[in-house]
């Protein structure tokens, strides 16, 4: 029997008696548990294979929610919540004494965000406790923008997946955290800098592993196929490069007109918003095919393409 269910009131349960759910988010499916569990929390990180030391993203139905997990907010952080959330922006604020430290890493601050997905949004609001969700996906691999994705992955380690159809925006929220009351972004995704920088002015970018000890988790590779991954502006050299194996490519609009090579087209008619939409399936797609090298063409360097370029750079990583 599959265990993928539209029963919110069965996820309720679960959740409540310390199981795992994994949940439809705008973003990416998250792997869900009570943050005051201990048990629940323990079964996240064993589920995944997670590090100790990568902290999880706390998911609140609203910003009173907020009030009962963090001490301080700084004032361009009410401004970035009013603007974005729900949405794909992830803030990392002081924590408060009852958010349990397995969940930040032991750090003094907590990341949080309210997703904006109907159903994950109801589902918050019948718990009377936040729920800590990293990607449902084991550690290191791609993310699950679709339930079929986490099915495959954990059928057989959790109960249920509440089935929310694809996500819209398909990679993961942009982080940003405040040093001295100023914003900093910690991770590229969803939500864009441009407009994050519409909101509160220029910001600094943090976003590798050896900069940011105050981001814990940011690893150079991540999102990663098990198919070894190149990306470059220029797809066709690439291709001259790997004579005899088996290609697979991923373009953003524009087809290579190579019979005998699996192409996938993000978006036809050029849309980021789309291309990033669609950019998890085609890497599962393309991961499933037995090929030899996938070539993922790089986007333009801002906007969503930036954040794409991101996650495809750590796709590559060996
Ligand atoms: P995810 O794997 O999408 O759930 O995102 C978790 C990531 O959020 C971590 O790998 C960190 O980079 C970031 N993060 C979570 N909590 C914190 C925190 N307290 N301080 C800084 N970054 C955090
Ligand atoms: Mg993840």
């Amino acid at each position: 029997m599959s265990i993928i269910s539209t029963d919110i009131e069965q996820a309720v349960r679960l959740l409540t008696d310390a199981q795992l759910v994994a949940i439809p988010t705008e973003t990416v499916y998250g792997l869900a548990g009570n943050i005051y569990s201990e048990k629940a929390i323990h079964r996240i990180f064993s589920t995944k294979k997670r590090p100790f030391f990568n902290p999880l993203i706390v998911h609140i139905p609203t910003v009173k929610a907020l009030e009962k997990i963090v001490t301080h907010i700084p004032e361009k952080a009410k401004l970035l919540a009013a603007a974005f959330w729900p949405g794909s922006l992830t803030l990392v604020l002081k924590k408060n004494s009852t958010v349990p430290d397995i969940i930040t890493a032991g750090k003094d601050t907590v990341a949080v965000r309210i997703p904006n997905h109907p159903v994950t949004l109801a589902l918050l609001a019948k718990l009377p406790f936040p729920l800590a969700a990293p990607s449902a996906n084991p550690f290191g691999s791609i993310s699950p923008t679709k339930a079929a994705h986490v099915e495959a992955y954990f059928k057989n380690d959790i109960q249920m997946i509440l089935d929310g159809g694809s996500c819209a925006n398909g990679i993961e929220s942009t982080i940003i955290g405040f040093e001295n009351e100023t914003p900093i972004l910690y991770r590229l995704g969803a939500l864009t800098l441009e407009d994050i920088e519409a909101v509160v002015g220029k910001i600094t970018i943090k976003n590798k592993e050896e900069e940011s000890p105050e981001a814990p988790g940011m690893l150079a590779r991540h999102y990663a196929p098990k198919t070894s991954t190149f990306l470059v502006h220029d797809v066709a050299a690439e291709i001259k490069k790997h004579a005899g194996k088996k290609i697979g490519v991923l373009v953003f609009k524009t087809t290579l007109n190579t019979p005998d090579i699996v192409e996938i087209i993000l978006s036809k008619n050029g849309s980021m918003q789309e291309a990033a939409s669609n950019l998890y399936t085609a890497m599962h797609a393309l991961d499933a095919q037995q090929l030899d090298v996938i070539i993922a063409e790089k986007f333009p360097e801002f906007g969503l393409g930036k954040s794409m370029n991101d996650r495809l750079q750590r796709a590559t990583f060996k």
